[in-house]
């Protein structure tokens, strides 16, 4: 579902002239299969999010290729970018990234309302996924009237909402606690088998790690596979 091969990016700081490079992504190789669920570990600052970001395309990178269903989008505009991702792409964030003004209802039908999908249908789906994580009864809450835990349901809920292929989660359960991220972490193995969503999971938590069929370790920018898991 997803082929990466010989990815790199470069992030460039400091004032123009004395611009010091740091190498983040260093020839990235990896796959994941429709239907895993894969983790990607690493330490803080080893380039997870960095990853996500550019195969999400948020960000282009320097070289490399990254196919989603045998569509090459490593170089796609901004436009193309921004299309790709509504219809392949479901998004988990740590910090969730609901909007405050918009009840549980609204945030969950937001990605169906960019896609043009009318008004009935999206109440439809957003009932349908509500119910799917538990929170149906929560639909006219406010995100500031939810726990931790029903916020990161409600971003589930939102993420699986268009059907994409596979969900991209940067520390999904990051600003839980430990009971609260167990839960999560059943949410998404309940989903994966039930609906066949292929997950990426990147976190720095080896125990969150743990939930995954498949664990690659990220370090200083290179991705170690299986064999070299333990470092
Ligand atoms: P992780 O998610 O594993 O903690 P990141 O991908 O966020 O790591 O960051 C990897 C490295 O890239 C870090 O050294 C970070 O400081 C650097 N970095 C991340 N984003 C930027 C940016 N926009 N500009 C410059 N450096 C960045
Ligand atoms: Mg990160």
């Amino acid at each position: 579902m997803i082929q990466v091969q010989s990815l790199n990016h470069t992030f460039k700081i400091g004032k123009k002239g004395k611009e010091k490079k740091i190498e983040v992504l260093k020839d990235i190789d990896f796959e994941i299969q429709q239907g895993e669920i894969v983790s990607i570990v690493g330490k803080s600052g080893s380039g997870k999010s960095t990853l996500l970001q550019v195969i999400a395309g948020f960000m282009k990178p320097d070289s490399g290729s990254i196919k989603v269903n045998n569509t090459e989008i490593a170089q796609f505009n901004e436009k193309q970018s921004a299309a790709f991702r509504l219809s392949h792409f479901g998004f988990i964030f740590q910090n969730f990234q609901l909007l405050p003004n918009q009840n549980v209802f609204e945030n969950v039908e937001l990605p169906l309302k960019i896609k043009g999908v009318q008004a009935p249908i999206r109440k439809i789906m957003a009932d349908k996924i509500l119910s799917k994580v538990g929170l149906l009864e929560f639909a006219d809450h406010y995100p500031n009237e939810l726990s931790g835990g029903q916020q990161q349901r409600v971003s589930i809920a939102r993420a699986m909402i268009t059907n994409p292929p596979i969900i991209l989660a940067d520390e999904p359960t990051g600003s839980l606690d430990s009971q609260t991220e167990k839960e999560i972490l059943e949410l998404i193995l309940k989903l994966n088998q039930t609906e066949n969503i292929t997950f990426m999971i990147i976190t720095h938590d080896e125990e969150v790690a743990q939930i995954a069929h498949r664990k690659l370790r990220m370090h200083d920018g290179q991705l170690l596979g299986e064999k070299n898991y333990v470092i």
